[in-house]
Parts: structure tokens; sequence; C-alpha cells
């Protein structure tokens, strides 16, 4: 991957979503889980919605997901802002309802289709400790 960095708007990084902000610096996607029934939690609570149990922890998932649905955007909204790039909601192979809001890097936009495994890669904004879950096609097999 390049080592440039593109233009982003960072996260407020706290106490309570820093395990999925710095969790890139690993390697991993991490989220919150509930210890007790093993629901996954994001974004980050407090108290798991299935169970009621504040028996939280922190666990990294597999990376791999798939896309739930996406737009290219064309415009560049603000200076900086290179297009086209996709946005995609993304929903992780553990648990339907555990989705994230990302962008889909590494392949033409074109190429972007619904349903298309993908995996996570990880963009480094050292210097602020922030790295963005990003996810690009993944060509491995899957069960
Ligand atoms: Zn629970």
């Amino acid at each position: 991957m390049s080592t440039e960095v593109p233009f982003r708007i960072l996260p407020r990084v706290g106490k309570r979503n820093e395990h999925y902000w710095h969790g890139g610096r690993d390697g991993e996607l991490r989220f919150q889980r509930c210890a007790d029934c093993g629901y996954y939690l994001h974004p980050p609570t407090v108290l798991c919605p299935l169970c009621h149990s504040k028996n939280i922890v922190i666990e990294a998932v597999s990376g791999k997901a798939e896309i739930l649905t996406f737009t290219i955007n064309y415009q560049p909204w603000m200076p900086g802002l290179e297009v086209p790039f996709v946005l995609a909601v993304v929903r992780c192979l553990e648990q339907d309802d555990l989705r994230i809001t990302t962008n889909i890097v590494g392949c033409d936009p074109e190429e972007v289709k619904i349903g298309m495994p993908v995996k996570v890669i990880f963009e480094a904004h050292e210097d602020e400790e922030v790295w963005i879950p990003l996810f690009t096609p993944d060509e491995s097999e899957r069960p």
C-alpha cells in the first residue's frame, strides 16, 4: 500500500472507543463484546442491548466482511478530497448486525458489488494515534 495518507477528518478518540481506533496498530479490528451472551457491540456502549449485562470485554474479529451497500462519490466536497471513492456499509462475518461505514479501497470503484467479500486494512495516522479501518477485496476462499 502507498504510504501517502489521504485527507481525512479524524475521529475523536477517548476511553470508550480507543480499542476500535487503536486496534489497527496491531492489525486487529476490535469491538466491544458482551462476555455474558457473546453479542458484539458497535458503536461502543456501556450496556449490552440484548441481555443488559455490563460485563463487556474487548475482542478482535477476523476482519472479514461483505459489502451490504455502497455508493460511489464523484463530488470533491472539500479541498484535498480525492475522487472517485467508494463509501460503503460492510457487515462483519461474525455477526449480521455488526456493521461499519467505511471506504472500499484497492480496486476500481466500478468493480465494487453488493455481497462482495472484503477484508480489513488500516489507514495509519500515527501522529494522531488513529488507525482507520478500511476494506479491500478479499480473494481468499471462504467456507
Ligand atoms: Zn449480552
